[in-house]
């Protein structure tokens, strides 16, 4: 995972200023009573745009939701009031992936829940840096976010993204924990402290709905729609997540839903299921994707 050439950080650098851009614009974009898919839509629509391409569906998490919703096709769900919305989204350029998110809150209350998340965050990328243990960033994170009055998401870490891949290697947990793993010259890493309410349980449950997906392994199927889609997804989506709005049109419309259905039933895809606080507190995110030099980070979001 360690020591691109130039050529690969250059295309991380891409991919992270296509991020950036899109991040500034969605900020301003999002509104109460607004339909989440037209934020899906107008996000993933930004990215390939300025030429990258979405490296996982945009994320719109809503309250006590803390990750992994993005709109179902046809979704009619819309952005309630007073609600904490963190939209989290992620580009590949030729494979490098970035990941961002931020929260943007309707909910005065919450001003301060989501300040933390960003603190945290900024003090995560000053005193990052090569050869630290990832057990003191965490613990450094949780530190911050507890000085404020909250709590972090104990069970939700950040990590290090790669070519395809926007899980790999190295995570990084938002607390003090038992590791002896350290942070290394020439790593790209995703921070992302999660934050709560400090009488919340502070950790995250999957929920029963599943909106992300992605290409697990092959499997013989016995529908052709089935095989033609799996293969579609192959070559669109390689192993990122992909979301069921991006099957559009890849299989004839009547033999979707069963094509569909196959490939979730033999294990040919994964689902990502909703990821919910535990005591249904409200979560605020801040994410950046950073490169480790030799002097601490570079922010490449
Ligand atoms: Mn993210
Ligand atoms: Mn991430």
């Amino acid at each position: 995972m360690n020591g691109y050439d130039e050529e690969a950080l250059e295309k991380f650098r891409r991919s992270g200023k296509i991020l950036r851009e899109t991040r500034e614009e969605i900020k301003h974009f999002v509104r109460e009573g607004m339909p989440i898919i037209k934020i899906c839509e107008k996000t993933e629509g930004l990215i390939r745009e300025k030429g990258g391409k979405p490296a996982f569906p945009c994320n719109v998490s809503i309250n006590e939701i803390a990750a992994h919703y993005t709109s179902p096709p046809n979704d009619d769900r819309k952005i309630p009031e007073k609600s904490i919305v963190k939209v989290d989204i992620g580009v590949h350029v030729d494979g490098y992936v970035t990941d961002t998110a931020i929260t943007v809150c309707f909910n005065p209350e919450y001003v301060s829940l989501v300040e933390a998340a960003e603190h945290a965050l900024k003090t995560a990328i000053n005193n990052i840096h090569p050869g630290m243990h990832t057990s003191k960033l965490g613990a450094m994170i949780e530190k911050t976010i507890k000085s404020r009055g909250f709590k972090p998401v104990s069970n939700l870490t950040g990590h290090q993204v790669g070519r395809y891949l926007v899980h790999a290697g190295t995570s990084l947990p938002n607390v003090s924990h038992l590791s002896f793993s350290k942070i290394k010259l020439g790593e790209i890493y995703a921070i992302e402290p999660f934050v709560t309410l400090p009488n919340a349980v502070g950790k995250v449950e999957n929920d029963k709905e599943v909106t992300i997906f992605r290409f697990l392994k092959h499997k013989s199927l016995k529908n052709p729609y089935a095989k033609q889609l799996l293969k579609h997804i192959e070559e669109n989506f390689r192993t990122l997540p992909f979301a069921e709005r991006w099957l559009r049109g890849a299989v004839p419309k009547e033999h979707y839903r069963e094509a569909f259905r196959e490939l979730l039933s033999s294990k040919a895809l994964m689902g990502y299921p909703i990821f919910i606080e535990a005591s249904r507190k409200p979560v605020a995110q801040a994410e950046h994707t950073v490169l480790i030099v030799k002097e601490g980070c570079v922010v490449l979001t």
